[in-house]
């Protein structure tokens, strides 16, 4: 089997691998997780899907092995983490953001590819041209609280917004695994993107500390794998920066710069909202 130059793969703890889209050099890159079950796998997250991620987990046997089921699952919206989600059948997303992969609404999805960052694509393939694409077949749509029963792994999703609306995170209590996505990493948190909430994002952080005592490994939506006492202190901190009243102010600047700009770049319904919103949303920031 030739080797595939846009893709790598580790295995990071029994039935655990990690993936990342090496033909992506940007910090947005995301860690694609494939978690393996007796009965079915989950991959969470797909990536930017320039490249088919799909063709190369199958490959590698990584999922899909004598026909077992698996199911794609997006932590959120963002471009970096569903931009492969077309390339599969089954995929799974919170509720509160169904609607938006459905339509292909690329101002929710913060689509920024930069050209710079991309070392290949397939032949003929036009960069200015990246969206995610519409997903037409969500299979499930999730809830907190629901259970991905794997067989001999069940995966607890908790609702977890503030970087984005319906952000999850799927838990395997038995392990303490953790599959945070951009809800928790080891650098900036961004809560200052469109449709991010500062209140939100504390809450969930302080209902993250809350847990801490289940938790042994925290695998993030970017960045290395880490272990509760790193989770504890990014959480705290965040809890206290966040309460600053400069800080909220930098982040309600940041957020309306940005929603302006991904609004006007979007070409969706949705556009033309978001420059009425900014005012509103700058209010929001401080007063929040
Ligand atoms: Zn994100
Ligand atoms: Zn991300």
């Amino acid at each position: 089997m030739t080797e595939d130059p846009n893709f790598s793969h580790e295995l990071l703890f029994s039935g655990i691998y990690r993936c990342v889209e090496e033909y992506y050099s940007s910090g947005n890159r995301a860690n694609i997780y494939i978690i393996q079950g007796r009965e079915m796998d989950v991959v969470v997250d797909a990536g930017l899907g320039i490249w088919n991620i799909r063709k190369y987990l199958e490959q590698k046997c990584l999922i899909g092995v004598n026909g077992k089921p698996y199911l794609v699952v997006a932590t959120h919206i963002h471009f970096d983490h569903t931009g492969g989600l077309h390339y599969f059948d089954d995929v799974a997303v919170h509720e509160a953001e169904a609607e938006y992969l459905r339509k292909g609404d690329n101002y929710a999805c913060l689509t920024f590819v930069q050209s710079g960052n991309v070392s290949r694509t397939p032949e003929g393939y036009d960069l200015r041209n990246f969206r995610v694409k519409k997903v037409q077949t969500i299979a499930r749509i999730l809830h907190h609280g629901d259970a991905i029963d794997l067989g001999d792994v069940m995966l607890r999703v908790i609702h977890a917004p503030g970087h984005s609306e319906g952000s999850i995170m799927l838990f395997d209590d038995n392990r303490g695994y953790l599959f945070s996505g951009d809800v928790i990493y080891a650098g900036a948190l961004f809560d200052f993107i469109p449709k991010a909430n500062v209140t939100k994002y504390r809450q969930t952080l302080e209902n993250l500390q809350k847990m801490a005592d289940e938790v042994t490994y925290v695998f993030p939506g970017h960045f290395e794998v880490f272990k509760k006492a790193k989770m504890q202190q990014i959480a705290q901190d965040y809890i206290e920066s966040s309460n600053r009243m400069m800080q909220r102010f930098s982040v309600a600047c940041l957020r309306c710069i940005l929603s302006v700009y991904f609004g006007g770049k979007s070409r969706n319904p949705f556009r033309k909202t978001c420059y009425y919103s900014c005012c509103c949303c700058f209010m929001r920031c401080i007063c929040e």
